[in-house]
């Protein structure tokens, strides 16, 4: 019922910690893979870069063969137009074969195939020196029937020739008709080495880093250059070198050493931002994870604010500085009845507001929020109504309810109700007040003997003194002003007779509640003629002394007459019991010092009740003020309990201390009258 709806505290399940962390888990493995896969992109990406410029350098390779062969097929061209005899022939072709390190050998043939000339390379050792120029018969004559057939430059096939080193050269042939006014008169045969036209016609920039090699249809390799060094990837580019009469393949393959981690800045870059994404989640979790920590004890102390307001007994509001009722706890609504909807805003008058007090709280609240008076720490009493009507006595404690920037924001009280203390409280002065009636009369029980003895005086006076005047006027009347005295001295008596009789009865019968400031002095001459009626039976010496003009105490008169009394007594039957010599009663009232001083400043008055009896044995001094404990036969045992209860509920102290030489003194203070004139000290 509380009015603050406090928000459910969400209780921590072991599931919901692991779907998080599987939660977690799933992120870092799509972050993870996320990264892998940009990685793996970014390589592959680079490699189709590496693998387009290798299909680019073949085909810009492939270009240059072809061109290069082209103007060969021309250089032979112009070779046969100006060669007529044999002997220029070979001259021309010697120095052409300088300039053409692919061509190992030219022939001039025959249009039947017979040679006419033949020159070697300059380079090497003639080419056919092994194999013998007759066994490639077949081979020629393939490229010259083709060549004759197309009327151009033909091309043979390629095959292996073995040289005198041991090793062999891979060649083909180029046969070149030479046609005069539409007659074929001969050919040109030139063979190439295939090695060399890729060393001689390839640019080098091409074959820097990568192996150019010719192969056949099927993978064989036929001749190659440049040297592959062998990494862990090669890339590998082939296109078609398509001649008259002969296909080959034209084969690049290019490495690439060890893959590096971040192949290029393409992925470096994406690298590097997926790692700054992982650290941002990890921090964001962290963040997360400390939110939710602080989350988790919010809710535990807002949990335990709730079980704590909850099990209060003691009734909690709070007020905004307009007086409206901003919270009540369900301690406060059990105390008046009302549920917390039926509170909330309310402002002036309360429903729990007594009618007839309303315009006294309102004052009262008015007084406060204006902030002219701050409420008393120890709280205030008022009296509530409950919804049925009743009504009932409470204990507000206020204080300013201040918000976390130090503002004050309203007002906080706490209430009891002390209906219950009250009915207690009433209880125990009603059987407070029996016992001390009980204990007056006990006392004049007591000295009813006394009293009878001190009656006994005056009567036997007046008897005499009525027996006198009897005599008298049998005598005659001369007599009449000694009756007259006689008669005077009857009524004195009789007077202190009353007195005597009013003194015990003012003692039994006054009762009047009301604490009042009454002169120290006062008090004592009220019992005076009780504590003299004893003493004088006991022969005991009474001493009072009060100090010159001290001001009054404010007490309960009767009970504290009381008080004064049971010491007094107590003091007397001890001595007497005791059989002391001279027995001496003491009676002093006097200040005490600034210690006793309360807040008001007016301090506190002592009481002293001396005599020089047997004192106070230990065993007897612990049990000294315990109801019912008495050491006399004939004694209750209630007159120091109900003193001392008396002296505290003025706020004063009973207590005693060893006379010297002997006997004991009993003390107690009083309360200063606050509205007193200081005297002196
Ligand atoms: P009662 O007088 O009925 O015994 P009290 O409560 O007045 O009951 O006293 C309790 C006991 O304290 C007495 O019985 C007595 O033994 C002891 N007592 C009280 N006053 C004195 C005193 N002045 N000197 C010695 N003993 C005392």
């Amino acid at each position: 019922m509380s009015a603050v709806e406090l928000p459910r505290t969400p209780v921590p399940r072991r599931g919901s910690a692991g779907r998080r962390w599987s939660l977690w888990a799933l992120l870092i493995a799509l972050v993870a893979a996320l990264l892998v896969t940009l990685v793996w992109l970014a390589g592959r990406y680079e490699a189709s870069q590496v693998q387009s410029k290798l299909e680019r350098d073949t085909a810009d390779a492939l270009g240059d063969i072809r061109s290069a062969l082209t103007r060969n097929v021309q250089t032979l061209q112009a070779l046969q137009s100006g060669a007529p005899g044999t002997t220029t022939w070979t001259a021309e072709a010697h120095s052409v074969l300088r300039e053409h390190r692919e061509w190992m050998r030219l022939e001039w043939r025959d249009s039947a195939m017979a040679p006419r000339a033949a020159v070697d390379t300059p380079y090497r050792g003639a080419v056919f020196a092994r194999l013998g120029r007759p066994n490639a018969h077949a081979d020629v004559a393939l490229a010259c029937a083709n060549a004759r057939r197309v009327s151009g430059p033909a091309y043979s096939s390629s095959y292996f020739v073995p040289q005198l080193d041991g090793l062999g050269l891979e060649v083909m042939e180029l046969c070149l008709p030479l046609v005069t006014a539409g007659q074929l008169t001969g050919y040109v045969v030139a063979t190439y080495s295939l090695s060399e036209i890729l060393g001689s016609l390839v640019g080098p920039q091409l074959m820097r880093s990568q192996e150019v090699s010719f192969t056949e249809a099927d993978g064989t390799r036929l001749a190659m250059h440049g040297s592959a060094r062998r990494g862990s990837r090669i890339f590998t580019s082939q296109q078609l070198l398509d001649l008259p009469g002969n296909t080959m393949v034209l084969r690049m393959d290019s490495w690439r050493g060890a893959p590096d981690l971040f192949p290029n800045v393409l992925t470096a870059l994406v690298t590097a931002m997926s790692i700054a994404l992982v650290t941002v989640l990890v921090l964001l979790g962290k963040d997360m994870r400390r939110r939710l920590r602080a989350e988790h004890d919010l809710a535990d102390a807002l949990a335990f604010r709730k079980a704590m307001e909850d099990s209060l007994v003691t009734g909690l509001r709070a007020r905004d500085l307009q007086g409206r009722i901003t919270y009540v706890n369900p301690a406060f609504c059990a105390m008046v009845g009302f549920p917390a909807e039926e509170l909330l805003g309310y402002s002036t008058p309360a429903p729990y507001w007594p009618p007839e007090l309303a315009d006294e709280y309102q004052k009262r609240q008015d007084i406060r929020l204006a902030g002219q008076h701050a409420p008393p720490r120890a709280g205030f009493e008022s009296v509530f109504m409950r919804k049925d009507g009743s009504r009932f006595p409470v204990l507000i404690i206020e204080a300013p309810l201040i918000n976390a920037h130090g503002v004050q924001t309203g007002w906080m009280s706490a209430f009891l109700d002390i209906s219950e203390q009250r009915r207690v409280e009433e209880l125990s002065r009603a059987s407070q007040e029996r016992l001390q009636a009980t204990a007056r009369l006990a006392t004049v029980g007591e000295m009813a003997s006394l009293l009878s003895h001190e009656l006994n005086q005056p009567l036997a006076a007046i008897s005499s003194y009525a027996t006198g005047s009897m005599n008298l006027l049998r005598g005659g009347p001369h007599a009449k002003a000694d009756i007259e005295l006689a008669m005077q001295r009857i009524a004195e008596q009789a007077e202190r007779a009353g007195k005597v009789i009013k003194s015990v009865h003012d003692f039994v019968r006054r009762r009047d509640q009301e604490r009042e400031a009454v002169a120290p002095q006062a008090l004592l001459d009220a019992i005076m003629p009780l504590v003299s009626l004893q003493a004088r039976k006991l022969g005991v010496r009474v001493e009072v002394k009060v100090q010159d003009s001290l001001p009054p105490v404010l007490c309960d008169r009767t009970m504290v007459e009381q008080v004064v009394l049971n010491l007094a007594r107590n003091a007397m039957q001890a001595m007497d019991q005791a059989g002391a010599a001279q027995p001496s009663l003491a009676i002093q009232v006097r200040r005490t010092g600034g210690a006793g001083r309360d807040a008001a400043g007016k301090g506190w008055m002592e009481f002293t009740v001396a005599d020089c009896g047997p004192g106070i044995p230990e065993d007897v001094a612990q049990q000294l003020f315990t109801p019912f404990f008495t050491t006399k036969a004939e004694g209750m045992g209630l007159g120091l309990s109900l003193c001392r209860t008396v002296v505290e509920q003025h706020g004063g102290f009973l207590g005693f201390e060893p006379n010297h030489p002997r006997g004991t003194i009993f003390k107690f203070t009083l309360p200063v009258d606050p509205g007193a004139k200081t005297g002196p000290a």
